[in-house]
């Protein structure tokens, strides 16, 4: 993103996940820290209440397909079909393809209606073998405004998101950083 000030950008993919999404918001609200949650849309049609939290908590949210589609592995208006589905939920002009891979032809079908979101840095949150230290590590070293994160509200992954979270937003406020929500319209990019 362009610099703004001290902003910067944290999302988090795959959600809304009870007994995780609930966390989140929690320490973000602790810590007075906005995001953005691009949400699966069968997970949105199944835990509607968390979604609304999310709203209510005046977080941004992203469309980030019906079923969590491989682009590479899906056909073009298979691809759009599931990202109109999940639009029914899901009312914003954001969109980051799962698996950050996404064929060119999507990328010039979605353009018109979508920002496409990708990410500076990855945690690495879901994967077994890192540690929440390491998760965290990595994200502060690269962490500068105007840098958007990728987090993952899944049970996969909160073990180490959630310790590694926690100690990225205590970064923020050490280094004046400011965990900010990204503009859902379209126009505003
Ligand atoms: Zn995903």
């Amino acid at each position: 993103m362009p610099q703004h000030g001290n902003a910067v950008y944290f999302t988090f993919d795959d959600g809304p996940t009870p007994g995780v999404t609930e966390a989140v918001l929690d320490l973000l609200e602790a810590h007075e820290a906005k995001s953005t949650f691009f949400v699966i849309g069968k997970n949105v049609e199944q835990h509607p209440e968390l979604y609304q939290r999310i709203l209510a908590g005046n977080h941004s949210v992203g469309n980030h397909t019906h079923h969590h589609e491989r682009g590479w592995q899906t056909p073009l208006n298979d691809y759009l079909t599931s990202i109109e589905q999940a639009a029914k939920k899901v009312s914003s002009a954001l969109f980051r393809p799962p698996y950050g891979r996404i064929t060119r032809a999507q990328v010039q079908a979605l353009k018109p209606h979508y920002r496409i979101v990708m990410w500076d840095i990855l945690s690495y949150d879901f994967d077994q073998k890192q540690t929440p230290e390491q998760c965290a590590h990595r994200v502060m070293q690269k962490l500068q405004p105007g840098a958007i994160v990728v987090f993952h509200d899944s049970m996969k992954a909160k073990k180490n998101m959630l310790p590694a979270l926690e100690a990225c937003l205590a970064y923020c406020k050490k280094m004046k950083f400011i965990p900010m929500a990204l503009p859902m319209s379209y126009h505003a990019y």
